[in-house]
């Protein structure tokens, strides 16, 4: 089969890989019918995930339909058509009893390696390094799928790929993001990032009622698309948006700031940016919290920073004062799909929302390493890729 396949940094290629088998009965092989490119990959592609290997698979946003199916996955048949969340859940340990997906204690074949780094590992993750298990990844003809009974959503009949794909990962994100932030009816929230996963968290937020929506990014098309969405937007090259924010809300400051930007900020310039590029390109640290720091310092007394944008590992210069003194509450983590997985599967069957909006480049597998850069460096207006294999 064909696949993208990681050969180190910035240099992902389409390769020729043995067919995957089933391993374990709880596991389905999935003939992949469209995947997605996402920013998370992006970390990968730009070095900023460590235990990658060349010759990887990479890919997490994907669907298809069951080509094989092992005997102890009896809820799924083959040709069943299934989205598949990029958390692996095994479904039945005390974290997924709990619908806390993201922290199973039983998907990650790197456990011991991922405790070692973090104090406990959390679940394993498709095409996501062998600190998360080592799996091959979706943005392949094939893919296995272990724990396959309890890591998958059925396509109901009539949905097309592109309106159910983002179910693997983008909009459980953003709506997780929102539901930590704890927006409601009258929310005022601050949003840095209008890529794939601000642009859901925005649509979220909006589901959940929120009054008053900012969103901060410095490219064009994405802010363009957050106005037409109903968000006011800052562009952080025009105003700063502590400044900003400050004066639209009369010194309020907004009750919820979500950062769906995290480990690799760019900062438009300025002075901590500069700092974290040295210490980031010096090993010294892994990642370029500038987003971060600018949520808490933007963020309501006694507000919620929430956080989706993904970090590793060691942060610098982390503004713990004043997260202190203003008695935030920090919500985070992986997203734990399957648990939201179905009330957004509604939403979108009963036409709240139509997820398709976002894509603007699609492709074939082959198309992969050329798309990869135009999504990376933000070209031709690109937003959102899907390849069909
Ligand atoms: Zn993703
Ligand atoms: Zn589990």
């Amino acid at each position: 089969m064909r696949a993208v396949t990681y050969h180190g940094t910035g240099d992902f290629r389409v390769d020729t890989h043995p067919d995957p088998g089933i391993e374990h009965p709880r596991d389905a092989i999935l003939r992949v019918t469209s995947t997605a490119i996402c920013g998370s990959d992006l970390h990968m592609y730009d070095g900023f995930i460590p235990a990658m290997k060349t010759g990887d698979i990479i890919g997490h946003e994907f669907m298809g339909t069951v080509e094989a199916v092992g005997a102890g996955a009896t809820n799924l048949k083959v040709g069943d058509r299934v989205v598949i969340p990029f958390t692996i859940a095994c479904g039945s340990c005390h974290w997924c009893r709990q619908k806390s997906f993201s922290l199973c204690d039983e998907s990650n074949r790197d456990a011991e390696t991922l405790a070692k780094l973090n104090g406990q590992a959390s679940a394993g993750l498709f095409g996501y390094s062998h600190l998360y298990g080592g799996y091959a990844g979706g943005q392949a003809e094939f893919v296995r799928v272990p724990f396959a009974d309890t890591t998958h959503l059925k396509v109901p009949d009539g949905m097309t790929d592109e309106q159910v794909l983002f179910l693997t990962d983008i909009f459980p994100t953003g709506w997780q993001a929102a539901v930590n932030a704890e927006v409601g009816p009258g929310s005022t929230v601050a949003i840095w990032g209008a890529g794939p996963v601000g642009q859901f968290v925005l649509k979220s937020c909006l589901l959940l009622g929120a009054e008053d929506i900012y969103v901060i990014d410095d490219v064009p098309e994405r802010l363009a698309l957050a106005r037409a969405q109903g968000a006011k937007t800052i562009d952080p090259s025009e105003a700063k948006p502590y400044d900003a924010l400050m004066d639209i809300t009369d010194g309020m400051m907004p009750d919820a700031v979500i950062d769906a930007v995290g480990l690799e900020s760019h900062g438009s310039g300025v002075l901590d940016t500069i700092y974290d590029r040295v210490k980031t390109a010096t090993f010294q640290e892994t990642g370029r919290p500038h987003v971060l720091r600018e949520a808490i310092m933007c963020a309501r007394k006694g507000g919620v920073v929430s956080i989706p944008g993904v970090y590793a590992a060691i942060v610098d210069k982390f503004p713990i004062g004043a997260a202190f003194a203003k008695a935030l509450t920090f919500r985070m983590g992986q997203t734990d799909v399957m648990k939201h997985a179905p009330t957004l599967l509604e939403h979108i069957q009963e036409g709240r929302i139509d997820p398709t909006f976002l894509i603007t480049h699609r492709g074939g597998l082959e198309d992969a390493p050329a798309l990869y850069k135009t999504f990376r460096d933000k070209k031709d207006d690109c937003i959102k890729v899907v390849l069909t294999p």
